[in-house]
């Protein structure tokens, strides 16, 4: 996976090329319908090169030059009202006027029309499905959860608050390198919360990578056993970069991966490499700390438990809730 500003780059050079190709075949339709139009476009072509050598060899006929050249475009647009075609019909058209399309304005500053398209392809970039941006803390319904405390004399309204609290600190200071670890049954409102969590990071311009664990493990598979240079190998090489690189990572219900030797040792490099560059990660689970520790080594359980701030969820299922 490419950086966003690189992809939106690369959508304006599109844009750019897409008009120049349009404006090439525009003129090719007026020198094949008009030969008056194929001599003036002759002319201009050599009277710009005689303006130039002017102005290099200090200005002799500039003057003459110049007017030969406004006559020419005189005709060149009677040429195109006899043709019965618009009078603009062969001017650049650029969507943005400020850096024509080139994503830098004239003092070589960053376009707001480039900041914008890289704005749109962080959020691209992130793998989060439509349904989870949507999922915002904003949106959070607490309704959800009872203030009735359970057997263990909790409220889950008060569990569901104390976590929401926490994630929130936490996705307003991603820079701090900061991790979490979701604990939860199934339908608790881990993804939900992750999600929050994660629209939170990109409405700062943090790049996010979200990705189940499952998902997760196949793709660090494919890198380690694909054949370098075939296509799926190298996408999945630039996505497992991303998810190295991105401001905060995010890992959905790990423990239903399928785990071999090699993805658990894959998954704990990936873990330390973002713990010592100090870059955020989530990873949410629906396993206990003793089954984390049977499944995984012990020494990443426990640089999990050292570097992860625990945060549970209530326990029932806010799916069948929703719908009682
Ligand atoms: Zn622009």
């Amino acid at each position: 996976m490419q950086s966003a500003q690189a992809l939106a780059l690369s959508e304006l050079r599109n844009i750019r090329e897409n008009r120049e190709a349009e404006l090439e075949r525009r003129r090719a339709e007026l020198r094949a319908r008009s030969d008056e139009y194929a001599t003036i476009e002759n002319d201009l072509r050599r009277a710009g090169n005689r303006l130039l050598r002017s102005i290099l060899g200090g200005e002799r006929d500039f003057d003459k030059i110049k007017n030969f050249i406004q006559n020419k475009q005189r005709a060149k647009a009677a040429v195109l009202k006899n043709l019965g075609l618009p009078e603009d019909y062969l001017d650049e058209k650029y969507n943005c006027g400020i850096c024509r399309d080139t994503g830098f304005d004239d003092n070589g500053k960053k376009c707001r029309c480039l900041k914008e398209l890289t704005a749109k392809y962080i959020i691209q970039n992130s793998n989060m499905t439509e349904v989870m941006k949507e999922q915002t803390f904003e949106n959070f319904d607490f309704s959800l959860f009872s203030p009735k405390p359970d057997a263990k004399g909790r409220a889950p309204l008060d569990i569901a608050r104390s976590a929401y609290n926490k994630a929130e600190k936490f996705a307003d200071s991603i820079d701090d390198g900061k991790n979490i670890l979701l604990m939860g049954g199934v339908g608790t409102g881990k993804t939900y919360l992750s999600s929050c969590i994660g629209n939170r990071a990109l409405a700062l311009k943090k790049t996010v990578y979200y990705e189940t664990a499952y998902k997760l493990c196949e793709l660090l598979e494919s890198v380690r056993f694909g054949n370098d240079g075939d296509e799926k190998t190298e996408q999945a090489q630039s996505v497992k970069k991303y998810a190295e690189d991105a401001d905060l990572l995010i890992i959905d219900d790990l423990g239903t991966e399928f785990l071999t030797q090699f993805t658990a040792a894959a998954l704990f490099d990936l873990f330390s490499a973002r713990l010592n560059r100090r870059l955020a990660t989530v990873i949410s689970t629906n396993i206990s700390f003793s089954a984390m520790d049977e499944r995984y080594s012990q020494r990443m359980t426990s640089r999990i438990l050292g570097e992860y701030m625990i945060i549970s969820m209530p326990e029932g299922d806010l799916r069948r809730k929703k719908y009682e």
